[in-house]
């Protein structure tokens, strides 16, 4: 295949996990309080804890962190009025918040440590009438919430608050018809919200809706010579879209349609041999959510040394049994 101008360039010798270094890597982010990108990135702090979190746990390797202090951190992120979490103490709440909290408390075994009732209040509070969410107070609606809403309660228990049905409807409504999905009516397929409308048809029990072969050969031309994986037509492969674009292919039984070898050699050139993690693409720098979907995109190609990972989720396996949760995943 031709080397085109949107793709880049690896080599193709056989390469390492740096499994060590990505476990130093994790447990060492945002330990230097002082530190500039710590600041910077204060507005998703409760999701940064849930990227280390989840890497470390599908590492083994969660003890590295300390559960005490991340409980009290969230406890103080949870606004008494809404019942919604927020990035930072101090920051108004916001569903993605609350779906990071949730899942944080979840894999510790602890969602005792937060009043799930009024989590529960706070996500139906934010159904309209036409069956979708809206992100937070400020009305801005997108399918990505719509998953937050059935990840959040399905995973504390309290599926039966929302209209599920209504947000069926309304997330069917996005689909398009290259078999994909976009933010909203009518707005260009994306994978990264492929992932979410596939992911809450997984919670929901709602595969069947979907055009499987369409979107499975959507997905699959995202993979490009290099063996990475873009987001949309004519972009640049990025490790965050091994995720979202295997993730969705795992769940719809057609993982094996791309190429596992070339997207493995893609994802291992985006590590950083030196101070660990992964970066969204070879020879950049590293940061913890692309190391998060670095590990969790390997974990569902099957890397021994990392616990398996559940695709709708992205939380480990392990744990979503424990909760008796079964989203669906289609079996050919
Ligand atoms: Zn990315």
């Amino acid at each position: 295949m031709a080397f085109t101008s949107n793709d880049v360039r690896i080599s193709d010798d056989s390469k390492e996990l740096h499994f060590n270094k990505h476990v130093d890597y994790i447990a060492n982010h945002g330990n230097d309080k002082n530190d500039y990108e710590y600041c910077m990135t204060e507005f998703l702090r409760m999701s940064g804890i849930y990227w280390g979190v989840t890497g470390l746990d599908l590492m083994n390797e969660l003890g590295r962190l300390d559960k005490a202090s991340i409980i009290e951190f969230i406890k103080k992120c949870q606004c008494p009025v809404t019942g919604g979490i927020a990035a930072c103490e101090g920051h108004d709440p916001h569903m993605l918040y609350t779906l990071s909290a949730v899942q944080i408390l979840v894999i510790y075994d602890c969602l005792d440590a937060i009043d799930t009732e009024l989590v529960a209040k706070y996500v139906a509070s934010l159904q309209q009438l036409d069956g979708s969410f809206f992100g937070d107070k400020w009305g801005e609606v997108d399918t990505r919430f719509s998953f937050c809403a059935v990840a959040i309660l399905s995973l504390i228990g309290r599926m039966d608050v929302m209209d599920v049905e209504k947000a069926v409807t309304f997330v069917m409504s996005c689909c398009n018809s290259d078999g994909g999905f976009g933010s909203k009516p009518n707005a260009e397929s994306h994978a990264g919200l492929i992932y979410c409308c596939v992911g809450f048809l997984s919670i929901t029990d709602q595969l069947h809706r979907l055009d499987c072969e369409r979107l499975a050969w959507w997905l699959c031309e995202r993979q490009l010579p290099s063996g990475g994986l873009n987001g949309r037509p004519e972009k640049l492969p990025d490790v965050c879209y091994s995720w979202w674009v295997l993730a969705s292919l795992t769940i719809i039984g057609r993982l094996h349609w791309i190429s596992s070898e070339k997207l493995e050699n893609f994802i291992l050139s985006c590590q950083d041999a030196e101070t660990g993690g992964f970066a969204d693409r070879t020879g950049n720098m590293p940061d913890i959510f692309h190391t998060l979907f670095g590990l969790g995109a390997l974990s569902l190609l099957g890397d021994k040394r990392l616990k398996p990972v559940n695709p709708t989720f992205c939380m480990p396996q392990y744990v979503i049994e424990r909760c008796n949760l079964k989203p669906k995943v289609i079996v050919l």
